[in-house]
């Protein structure tokens, strides 16, 4: 279950600021004092603690500074530690983002309050239960003969070339997602859709669902208002794209 109250423990305690996560010096995560110290010196900070998960976790305004720690990417934190570590920082942003967005029932407008069983939220006067919110998303390399195609979007990380990737739409499969996005996107069709794994993101709230498929037909068509460009890069010569610790990474680089 999820409470407002925070456990004392040792290992455990997922400081977040933004989209970075807050370490020691040596890598580790913060102490439970670290973590009791900060609230105390941002009152506003969101906090909640998992039972099940056995973790604390703290958002801290964008503006805390924090001292004798260290502040990295998200993105490089899943890179640098392991998958139970990944999935227990994951967990712990996506909760708290949604923990704090979600204060009242869709239904009746009543406040929710935390379940005692679950980790979930319900309403005291219809006794709905709410879970955790979380949005698939596709994202897809396409492969023609030796290159794979790369985008680089109109309006976020400019600088990147990046796979294809969008939100499931409500009743589409994820395939259906896949080739509806790359043909609104480019302008392509694509075949022989495959997955090849997923991984959460929680910025705020994405499950990224991992997908190759084939060039099929078609010409580039760019969707203007998404996609700045578009090109078919081989593997000697992908040009800047994402980092490592993204699913991305992994598509580009083959390491699925
Ligand atoms: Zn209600």
């Amino acid at each position: 279950m999820i409470t407002p109250n925070l456990i004392k423990r040792t290992d455990r305690n997922i400081i977040i600021k933004d989209n970075n996560i807050i370490l020691n010096d040596n890598g580790t995560l913060p102490s439970f004092e670290k973590l009791l110290e900060l609230k105390a010196q941002y009152p506003a900070s969101h906090c909640i603690a998992e039972r099940e998960n056995a973790f604390s976790a703290l958002e801290l305004p964008d503006e805390a500074e924090v001292s004798g720690t260290k502040e990295i990417a998200f993105r490089e934190y899943f890179f640098t530690h392991s998958e139970e570590d990944s999935y227990t920082a994951a967990r712990a942003k996506t909760l708290l983002t949604w923990t704090k967005k979600m204060n009242f029932c869709p239904k009746c407008g009543s406040t929710l309050a935390y379940c005692k069983e679950e980790s979930a939220k319900e309403c005291p006067e219809c006794s709905v239960q709410y879970f955790p919110k979380i949005e698939p998303c596709i994202i897809v390399l396409v492969k023609k003969e030796d290159k794979v195609l790369l985008v680089r979007h109109s309006y976020r990380n400019q600088d990147i070339f990046a796979c294809i990737a969008g939100f499931i739409e409500a009743g589409e499969s994820a395939e259906h997602a896949v080739y509806r996005e790359v043909k609104e996107e480019v302008g392509i069709t694509v075949r022989n859709i495959q997955y090849k794994g997923s991984q959460s993101w929680p910025f705020p709230d994405q499950l990224m669902l991992a997908y190759t498929a084939d060039y099929d037909s078609g010409e580039f068509s760019l969707q203007k208002e998404e996609i700045a460009e578009a090109g078919w890069f081989s593997k000697e010569n992908i040009p800047a794209s994402p980092k490592p610790g993204s699913v991305a990474y992994r598509l580009i680089h083959n390491l699925f």
